[in-house]
Order: structure tokens, then C-alpha cells, then sequence
């Protein structure tokens, strides 16, 4: 044990020695561009750095923070030369928060940034001409007209500090949380919401929940909003059932918080980071609350996924459902359909939706929403998509559309290889991480064409890229 990590010690100082940069230096650099997470990269004779807050065509002066074989990290000590392009980020807390990485970057050139980031991709990792004759066409980024307070879900951390309840977000790569009531990018109806259920439970004398030494109540305050119809939900997640002056909170809740018609209380006795534990109880209203996304309606429960930015994914599915190009007649399948948001969205005008998602609460949520909505010609299945596909397969269902929406990981191997094998007229490819996009469609390409895709910025002001690709299969009309 001794001899190896001596060994591992020598080794980290050797390398250190042969980097360019040496930890806690003070560097000036020239910034070239923006990595995915939205931080600035320069390089040091050819050694490169990545400096969160620094912008492409600056020159900043930044201190060695962390150092790796090939790459290190650097804290932005000040912008020498300023890029045309940067903006005074509107929120006060933008340095500690970590939440909104591109704050300092005018909006247009946030979606510009973000198409370019496609484009590397399917360019470096995909092999794809993206440029001249032949390329594959990458639309510029559908943005927001007005990129701001459009989450519906607030999600806030709750603690201590010199004896009084505090509630805001983790100061970024700590566990110290920083109080704070409004966010930017966040429904106001919601930092509504959170702001009053601390003051309340403050008065109240509702122990704050203390992570350090696993003691305390309430340990989160989660609070959703369906857009179009207003509904708030107020979810109080702690640590035991017992609640001190349950009536008095629920009566305040009620009589303080704007539009709510449910609130929920989930309890989380263990020792973690996770949120939610496993049980969640009705306090006052309803289970759910409802929204819309297009004619679409849905029923959203304290624990169920529902896409944070409603505006922007109704432009997402239109566009999934244009590119499905779907009439009337076809089979259609949506892997890794959670809910069944995009399923749903596209029965309107197919035959049939078969739609496929590993955990076993979304798929009661996507049956249920079918209810809800009189929609009948969907089936949900429960299991991996690399799984249940290929039975569907078997069965003999031949879809003429196959959308997927996978997590950041993209799609397993066996799904693809299946995608190929069913010969679907076309693939549509609704991605959150452009490197597993552009590797996914490197292998789709042994059949199908890339025609175009179409970034859409789900996440204003973060670094977060989502696009949504169309695939025709080869000698096949678009
Ligand atoms: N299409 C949905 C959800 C996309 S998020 C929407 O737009 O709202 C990706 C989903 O894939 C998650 O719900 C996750 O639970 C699911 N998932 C992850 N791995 C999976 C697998 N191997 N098979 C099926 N679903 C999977």
C-alpha cells in the first residue's frame, strides 16, 4: 500500500515538474474557445487550461488551480483584454452559485456558441462535414425571445447559519449553502413559493435540517409550477413524518403562497445527497398539479420528471414531430420516452406510438396521461430500450419512425444495431449531450443520412446543449 501510493506520489511530481504551469502560478492567457460546460480554454506553451468565466477572444490573467497530465484548471483573476461580446451578468450571486455558467455571454452569442459546439462535435467525433458541399446542415439555435425565469421547478437546499433556517443553493464545490430568494432563470411563482414556506417555517421554529450532523427537519423545500395554468405545488422534504405545527404550516402555506393547490410532504430519514426518500404524503389539495405542453395535458406528482423549461419544449417535440414527419399512418417508436411526453405528442399523428422507458413510475405516469388525455393508440412498456426493442422486434412490429431521447450517455450499442436491423424510414435523435449524439450518428450513418439538426436551447444561460437531429434512411425519400 505505502510503496504504491509513494510511488503515485513520485510519479504526480514528476509529471508536475514536466508541465508547463506549476499549481497556484499566476498565468496570462490567450482564451480561444468555449468547452461544453461553458468555461474558457487557453493554452500555456501548448499546455491547456480551462477558466471558468473567461470568454473566446480574450486575454485573462487566471491562477493554476488543479493540474492533470494533459490539462489543468485556472481561477479567473482578471479580464485584460475584454471580448466585445461579454455582458454584466444580471444576477448578484452569478460567481458562487455555479448554476448559470454563460450569464457573462450575450444571449445571441450563447446560441451561437452552442451550435458551434454541435457542429465540433459532429465534426470531431462524428466524422461529419459540417461546412461546403455535403455538409451536414446545422441549424443556428432556436433561443428564447425572453431567456429568463422560465424553470418551473425550484429545487432548495435547507440549513443552518448562526441560528437561523437559510435556504438557497450549495456554494459551487462545497457543501455550505448560500441563502438566497430569488434566481433569475427561475419562475417567480416559485421563488414565491420557496421564499415564503422559509419564512414561515422559520417562524414557526421548524428545525432546519443540519447535513454535518444528520439532525434537524426539513431538509429541502421543492416547489413546481405549471406554467400555463398556474398551479403550484410545495413540496416539504424532511426528515421524519412528525411535523411540529402541521396545521399552522399547512394554514400559512395556503394563505401565503399564490396559485398553490397542493402540498406535499416527502420524508428522507438517510444520511444522503439524494433528495427525495421513498415516501411522499399529501398534506393539503391535490396529488398533482397540471400543465400543458401544446394541446397536451399533464398530470405532475411531487416525484415525477417533467422537462424544466416548458416554452422551449414545445419547440423541441414540434420540431421532433415535424422531422418524424408523421401523417397519420405510421408505427411509430419513442425510446427512453420517460413519461411519455414525446409519445404523446406524437399520437396525434400516427397510427400507433409504442413508447419504452426503464423506471417503472414513469411509465405509470405515461399511462396515466394517456387517460388523461383520451389518447389510446400508445402502448408503454417498462424495461431497457436495448431490451424490450429488439422483442418488439420479434413480435413483428415495424415501425416506420424510431425517436430516441436518451440520457447523456446516449444510446446502448444493441440499440443501434437494432435501429439498423429494423430499417425504420427514418431516425429521429432528440440529444442532451452533443459527443454521444455525434458518436451515436457515426454508426447510424452506415444507413441513414444525416440531414440536418436543429439545437434548441433548453437551458438559457448554462452551458447545457440540446438538439434534435434527422436521419432518412439512404435511397429513401426525405
Ligand atoms: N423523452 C422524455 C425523457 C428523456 S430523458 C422527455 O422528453 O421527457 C431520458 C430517459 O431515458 C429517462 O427517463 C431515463 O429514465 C430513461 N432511460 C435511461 N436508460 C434507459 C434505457 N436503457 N432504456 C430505456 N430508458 C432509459
Amino acid at each position: 500500500m505505502a510503496k504504491t501510493a509513494k510511488k503515485r506520489r513520485g510519479l504526480a511530481v514528476k509529471q508536475e515538474l514536466d508541465l508547463p504551469v506549476r499549481l497556484g502560478q499566476t498565468v496570462e492567457v490567450e482564451i480561444t474557445g468555449l468547452n461544453h460546460e461553458g468555461a474558457g480554454v487557453g493554452r500555456v506553451d501548448g499546455y491547456t487550461l480551462f477558466v471558468q468565466g473567461a470568454l473566446a477572444g480574450e486575454r485573462v490573467r487566471a491562477r493554476v488551480e488543479h493540474v492533470k497530465k494533459s490539462y489543468g484548471f485556472a481561477a479567473l483573476l482578471d479580464v485584460i483584454e475584454a471580448s466585445p461580446h461579454r455582458d454584466q451578468p444580471p444576477c448578484p450571486v452569478f460567481d458562487r452559485c455555479g448554476g448559470c455558467s454563460l450569464q457573462h455571454l450575450a444571449y445571441e452569442e450563447q446560441l451561437r456558441h452552442k451550435q458551434q459546439i454541435v457542429k465540433d462535435n459532429l465534426r470531431r467525433i462524428g466524422g461529419f462535414p459540417v461546412e461546403g458541399e455535403g455538409a451536414v446542415v446545422v441549424h443556428p439555435t432556436i433561443g428564447m425571445s425572453d431567456p429568463w425565469r422560465y424553470r418551473n421547478k425550484a429545487q432548495v437546499p435547507i440549513g443552518e447559519e448562526n441560528g437561523a433556517l437559510v435556504g438557497g443553493f450549495y456554494a459551487e464545490r462545497s457543501h455550505e449553502i448560500v441563502d438566497m430568494d430569488e434566481c433569475l432563470i427561475q419562475h417567480p411563482a416559485n421563488d414565491e413559493a420557496v421564499a415564503a414556506v422559509k419564512r414561515i417555517a422559520a417562524r414557526l421554529g421548524i428545525p432546519p435540517y443540519d447535513e454535518v450532523r444528520h439532525t434537524g427537519l426539513l431538509r429541502h423545500v421543492v416547489a413546481k409550477v405549471g406554467a400555463r395554468t398556474g398551479e403550484v405545488m410545495v413540496v416539504l422534504v424532511t426528515t421524519e413524518d412528525f411535523i411540529p405545527q402541521r396545521e399552522m404550516l399547512i394554514e400559512s402555506i395556503r394563505a401565503q403562497v399564490p396559485g398553490v393547490t397542493s402540498i406535499v410532504q416527502n420524508v428522507n430519514p438517510e444520511k444522503t445527497n439524494v433528495i427525495f426518500g421513498k415516501k411522499t404524503v399529501t398534506l393539503w389539495g391535490s396529488d398533482v398539479i397540471y400543465d400543458y405542453i401544446g394541446p397536451i395535458k399533464f398530470a405532475i406528482s411531487a416525484r415525477s420528471f417533467y422537462q424544466v423549461n416548458p416554452v422551449q419544449t414545445e419547440v423541441l417535440y414540434n420540431k421532433t414531430l415535424e422531422y418524424a414527419g408523421a401523417t397519420g399512418t405510421e408505427t411509430v417508436i419513442d425510446a427512453y420516452c420517460g413519461i411519455g411526453t414525446i409519445s404523446l405528442f406524437l399520437a396525434q399523428k400516427s397510427r400507433h406510438v409504442y413508447g419504452v422507458e426503464i423506471v417503472p413510475e414513469a411509465i405509470a405516469d405515461a399511462n396515466r396521461n394517456a387517460e388523461l388525455n383520451g389518447i389510446a393508440n400508445v402502448t408503454f412498456e417498462t424495461g431497457p430500450a436495448e431490451v424490450v426493442i429488439p422483442a418488439w422486434k420479434d413480435q413483428g412490429i415495424r415501425p416506420d419512425v424510431i425517436v430516441v431521447d436518451p440520457p447523456r450517455k446516449g444510446c446502448d450499442e444493441a440499440l443501434l444495431t437494432t435501429i439498423l436491423q429494423m430499417k425504420p424510414q427514418r431516425v429521429v435523435y432528440v440529444s442532451c449531450n452533443p459527443s454521444t449524439l455525434a458518436r451515436d450518428l457515426k454508426v447510424l450513418a452506415e444507413l441513414y443520412e444525416v440531414k440536418e439538426v436543429q439545437p434548441v436551447d433548453m437551458f438559457p444561460h448554462t452551458g447545457h446543449v440540446e438538439s434534435v437531429a434527422l436521419l432518412v434512411k439512404r435511397g429513401a425519400e426525405h
